[in-house]
C-alpha cells in the first residue's frame, strides 16, 4: 500500500542527492537510445531534465580500466560532428578484434552464455544483480538476418537455462535468502519480428483469416519460451518460497507503430495464458503513443474480466525518427513526459489497490527526473509484494550515471540493464547501424566532458 493517500502530490519534494550529468556515450547506442536532442524542443526537455552538473568521474570509478578506455574512444569519436562522420566511414572497415578490444564490452554483453555469466558478475560488483538480455534482437528484422530463426529461439530458452536462473541463484545466494526480495527478476526480452518468418507481415495482417495459422505459430514459439521460464520459476519458487516476485520474467518489446496492434494482442493472449498466479509476461507499452493511456486502461478491463494479471515494462518510445505517422505521437516532448511520468503513477497505484490487475512494472528509461520520481514513489510504498515488483532499467553502456545514482544515492536495489548479447558478427552489424541511426543526435559537447573524467579517472588510477 502507499504509506500516504497524497503520495503524488509529494512527488516535487524529491531526494536532493547530487545527481551526474549524462555524459553522451550513446555514440554505439542501440535503437532504444534517447533521441532527445534530434527530436524534442530544447525548452521541453529542459524542463524535465534537472541536472545540475556536468561531472562524470563519481561513475566512471565504479567501471574497470577496459571499460574506461572504451569510453574514453567514445568521448574521442564524438569530439565534433566530423569526426563522428569520420568514424561511421571507417566502422565498416575495422576489424571485429580492434572493435571487440575497444567498446564492445560497454554495450553488448558477450557473444556466449559464459561470457553473459561474467558480464552479470561485473554488473552486480556495481550494485545491478540482473538484467535483461536480448539474442542479437536489434540485428534480426525477420528478414535479412545471418542466424536462423530456430537459432534465436533456441538461444533465447537457453538464457533462460543456462544464464538467467543460474545467475539469479548466485546472486540469491549472495545477497543471503532472508533478502530474497531485493533481487531482481532476471528477464528474456523477446522481438516479435525475429521468431518468425516474414514476421511485419504476419503482424500486419493478423486478424485476415489466411494469416491465422502463422499468428498461431508465433504465439505458440512466444510460448514455448514463456513454459521454460514458467517451469524455473515453480521449481525456484519451491526452493525459496519467500519469494513474492517471479525469478524469470519474459519480456515482449514493443515495435514500430505498425506492427504493434498485433504485439498488443500477443502479449494479451501471452498473459491470459501464463499470469493467472503471477505476472511471468510482462508486455510494453509505448508511452510517447496518444494510444498509451487509454491503451492501459483497457488492457487492465480486459485483465480483470480475463481474470489473469498484467506486467509494464513502460518506455518512452524509440521510434519517433522512422514513423510515417507522426501524429500517433504525442506532439511534444513535454506531453510524452507527462503521459510517461503519469503512467507510472498510475500504474503503481492500481499496483497497491486492493484488486490489482498490474502485478509488475519495469520503468525502463535513462531520463534522470522519471527514476527519481518512480523512486521516490516507491519509497512510500510498504506492500513488500509491489516493492518487490517494481524494477527500475537502463541500457548496458546507457545511463550509467543514473544508474549509479539509483544505487548509489538512493540504495535502490531492485534495477536491472538491458543487456544484448550475440554471435560477433551480428553484434558488429548491430553497433553500425545504431551508430548511423543514432549518430547526429549526439551533442556536440559530449566528447570533451566525457574524454576529461576518463582521463582524469586514469590518471587517478596509475599515480
Ligand atoms: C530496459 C529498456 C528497454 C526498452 N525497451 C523498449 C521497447 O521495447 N520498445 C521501445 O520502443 N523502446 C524501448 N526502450 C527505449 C526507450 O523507448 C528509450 O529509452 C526512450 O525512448 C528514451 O527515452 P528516455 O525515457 O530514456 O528519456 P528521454 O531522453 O527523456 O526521452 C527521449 C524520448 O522522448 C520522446 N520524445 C522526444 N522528443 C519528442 C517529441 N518532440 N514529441 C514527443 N515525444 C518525444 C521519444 O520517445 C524519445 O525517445 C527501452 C529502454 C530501456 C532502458
Amino acid at each position: 500500500m502507499f504509506r500516504s493517500p497524497s503520495l503524488a502530490s509529494r512527488i516535487a519534494k524529491a531526494s536532493s542527492a547530487p545527481l551526474l550529468k549524462q555524459p553522451a556515450n550513446g555514440f554505439f547506442a542501440r535503437r532504444y537510445i534517447s533521441n532527445t536532442q534530434k527530436t524534442s524542443t530544447g525548452a521541453a526537455v529542459h524542463a524535465h531534465h534537472t541536472s545540475p552538473k556536468q561531472n562524470t568521474d563519481s561513475y566512471l570509478d565504479t567501471l574497470n580500466t577496459s571499460e574506461l578506455l572504451g569510453y574514453g574512444i567514445i568521448g574521442m569519436c564524438t569530439l565534433s560532428k566530423p569526426i563522428l562522420n569520420l568514424a561511421i566511414r571507417v566502422f565498416p572497415y575495422t576489424p571485429l578484434w580492434v572493435i571487440k578490444a575497444l567498446v564492445y564490452k560497454n554495450y553488448c554483453g558477450g557473444d556466449t552464455l559464459p561470457e553473459m555469466m561474467k558480464t552479470g558478475e561485473r554488473l552486480s560488483q556495481r550494485g545491478i544483480r540482473n538484467m535483461m538480455v536480448s539474442y542479437t534482437l536489434e540485428a534480426c528484422d525477420g528478414k535479412k538476418m545471418s542466424v536462423s530463426i530456430e537459432k534465436i529461439i533456441e538461444e533465447t530458452r537457453r538464457s533462460i537455462r543456462e544464464l538467467l536462473v543460474p545467475h539469479t541463484v548466485k546472486m540469491i545466494q549472495q545477497t543471503g535468502a532472508e533478502n530474497i526480495n531485493s533481487i531482481p527478476p532476471g528477464y528474456v526480452a523477446l522481438k516479435p519480428t525475429a521468431l518468425i518468418e516474414n514476421a511485419a507481415d504476419i503482424l500486419l495482417h493478423y486478424q485476415e483469416p489466411a494469416y491465422k495459422a502463422r499468428y498461431e505459430q508465433l504465439l505458440n514459439t512466444c510460448s514455448d519460451i514463456v513454459k521454460v521460464a514458467e517451469d524455473a520459476n515453480a521449481s525456484l519458487h519451491k526452493q525459496y518460497p519467500g519469494r513474492k516476485s517471479p525469478f524469470i520474467v519474459v519480456i515482449v518489446d514493443a515495435e514500430r507503430n505498425d506492427l504493434q496492434q498485433a504485439v498488443y494482442k500477443l502479449q494479451r493472449d501471452l498473459f491470459a495464458r501464463f499470469n493467472n498466479l503471477e505476472p511471468t509476461v510482462v508486455g510494453t507499452m509505448q508511452m510517447y503513443l496518444k494510444e498509451s493511456t487509454p491503451n492501459l486502461i483497457k488492457e487492465s478491463e480486459l485483465a480483470k474480466k480475463g481474470g489473469y494479471l498484467l506486467g509494464w515494462k513502460l518506455v518512452r518510445g524509440a521510434y519517433i525518427h522512422t514513423e510515417p505517422n507522426r501524429a500517433v505521437i504525442h506532439d511534444t516532448k513535454a506531453d510524452t513526459d507527462a503521459n510517461y511520468d503519469a503512467g507510472i503513477t498510475r500504474t503503481l497505484a492500481e499496483m497497491c489497490s486492493t484488486k490489482p490487475t498490474v502485478g509488475h512494472l519495469v520503468v525502463a528509461s535513462h531520463n534522470s527526473d522519471t527514476q527519481r520520481m518512480a523512486t521516490d514513489l516507491l519509497d512510500k510504498v510498504s506492500n513488500e509484494k509491489v516493492r518487490a515488483n517494481v524494477v527500475l532499467g537502463q541500457l548496458l553502456g546507457m545511463g550509467d550515471n543514473v544508474t549509479y545514482y539509483l544505487t548509489t544515492h538512493r540504495n535502490v536495489k531492485n534495477i536491472i540493464k538491458y543487456v544484448p548479447w550475440g554471435p560477433p558478427l551480428e553484434t558488429k552489424d548491430y553497433l553500425l547501424r545504431r551508430l548511423e541511426e543514432n549518430g547526429d543526435a549526439v551533442r556536440a559537447d559530449s566528447g570533451w566532458p566525457l574524454l576529461k573524467g576518463v582521463a582524469k579517472t586514469l590518471f587517478k588510477r596509475v599515480f
